[in-house]
């Protein structure tokens, strides 16, 4: 777990070189004063780890896929919701795919056009699925209620919207529950192997002739691979039958969903995106074959390696003979982990208050967080370096769903968030992705505002009752 750990072994080129990346990055941040006493926490981004990812996801499907295929890997905004990330992914050629009139319009803002995004979410309301037709975003049906809704909006006037049906099929869970979207009793899509559902599914293509797109999503952290291509091939055998009973290519695309998982254990990237495409085209060589266009929905895969947040440590302590390391970094950084550290352990590096990794000996600690309960543990009974006060801990592979889903606990501020390249041979370039909140802005989201709302403009609202 000590950084010696992430920069040697067995690692390949790209791994190793992400890894010393982030050694380089963690300095320079420290150097040039984005983290200090007085911006204790921060998050960064590897700009150049991220164009590796999203080059290699392309060119994992590039390999399997009959020539001309189209194929949109549109990036599940969920993962990343920080508008230059979706820029930067835009710029290498993959869309968007949202669950929310926020995430929506976050991929707006970041320039993504509305026929390299996609609408999945389980409670869309009338308003937004009206927004999505009208812009031409492809949307996937959850269910009959909101294909009722899709109905009386296609009624009313066309639209140039890639539709489809979102199914589960039910193919069973991973090792998180929580995240495991293709289990029997799951809250997404249609069940596909319920009494009378695939046969609901096959009339509601028949009868609509503007549904061409089929949609399920059946990966996690967690869930093998070979499940997820089960998933995908029970997809296509269901496109394949209603094609044959339509008596025609109707359904002309599917969609996969994401959900590759990561590996948080060490700076290895496994499984790659080549070896899933692999087990993809063994499982379901017909997806491949060019009949189909192909919708991919990856999040945590794309982003997660690329992002450290990096803490310093205010104090050093012991308690009951064990070394405890407070950090800014807990429960408003890393939610997941905190509540549920058996699914979400994340990797600890120790460097020096310099920034510079720290040499063993390796001691069993605690790295605390900074709020307010016990179990505000970014780590419990961690054996690395001994972390000493003014030195920093920085929390491995947080890219995605971490430090850019801030959790206000104890009103802690969002931290900044910052990109980082290398600069000639020694430097880090660095560029505010998000700036720090600052407690102004925490006060006025908290009703700074309204100061009176609950006082004086009730007892006028009381005063006039009697
Ligand atoms: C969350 C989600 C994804 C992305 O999942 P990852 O595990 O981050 O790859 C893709 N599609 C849908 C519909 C989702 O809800």
């Amino acid at each position: 777990m000590s950084d010696s750990a992430s920069t040697s072994g067995d690692l390949d080129g790209t791994d190793a070189e992400r890894a010393a990346r982030r050694d380089r990055a963690v300095r320079a941040a420290v150097g040039q004063g984005l983290l200090g006493p007085d911006a204790p926490i921060v998050g960064l981004l590897d700009v150049t780890g991220i164009r590796e990812s999203a080059a290699a996801l392309r060119a994992a499907f590039e390999a399997v896929t009959a020539p001309g295929t189209p194929v949109l890997h549109a990036f599940a905004v969920k993962a990343s919701p920080l508008v230059p990330v979706l820029r930067l992914l835009h710029e290498e050629g993959i869309g968007a795919e949202v669950a929310s009139p926020g995430e929506l319009a976050l991929a707006r803002a970041a320039g993504v056009p509305a026929e390299r995004t996609v609408l999945d979410s389980p409670a869309k309301t009338p308003g937004e699925l009206r927004e999505a037709l009208a812009l031409g975003i492809a949307v996937n049906a959850d269910n009959p209620q909101e294909l009722e809704r899709i109905d009386g909006l296609m009624a009313e006037r066309a639209s140039g919207s890639p539709l489809g049906i979102r199914v589960n099929p039910q193919v069973g869970g991973g090792s998180i529950e929580a995240l495991s979207t293709a289990t029997a009793t799951s809250k997404f899509g249609v069940a596909l192997r319920d009494e009378g559902a695939r046969e609901w599914v096959v009339r509601a293509y028949l009868d609509r002739p503007w549904l061409t797109r089929l949609h399920a999503h059946t990966g996690s952290q967690g869930i093998p691979l070979t499940l997820m291509a089960e998933g995908a091939a029970a997809t296509y055998t269901l496109a394949e039958e209603i094609n044959e009973r339509a008596g025609r290519r109707q359904v002309d695309t599917l969609d996969i969903g994401g959900g590759l998982p990561v590996n948080f254990a060490s700076d290895e990237t496994t499984p790659t995106y080549a070896e899933y495409a692999r087990v993809l085209r063994g499982a379901v060589p017909g997806l491949f074959d060019g009949r189909y266009g192909l919708v991919t929905e990856f999040g945590r895969s794309l982003l997660a390696k690329h992002g450290t947040v990096v803490a310093r440590v205010e104090y050093a302590k012991s308690a009951g003979g064990r070394p405890v390391a407070v950090t800014h970094a807990g429960v408003q950084v890393a939610t997941r982990t905190v509540y549920a550290p058996g699914a979400w352990p994340l990797r600890i590096a120790a460097y020096d208050g310099k920034g510079v990794p720290k040499a063993g000996p390796d001691v069993v600690q605690d790295v605390a967080g900074p709020a307010c309960f016990a179990g505000d543990l970014l780590a419990a009974g961690r054996a690395l370096p001994l972390l000493e006060q003014g030195d920093h801990a920085a929390a491995l592979d947080t890219g995605a769903y971490y430090f850019a889903h801030h959790y206000a606990y104890n009103s802690l501020a969002r931290p900044g968030v910052y990109g980082f390249v290398a600069e000639g041979s020694e430097g880090v370039a660095f560029a505010t992705v998000r700036e720090a909140q600052t407690v102004e802005e925490i006060v006025a989201e908290a009703g700074g505002e309204r100061v009176t709302a609950l006082t004086d403009a009730m007892r006028r609202a009381g005063a006039g009752d009697s």
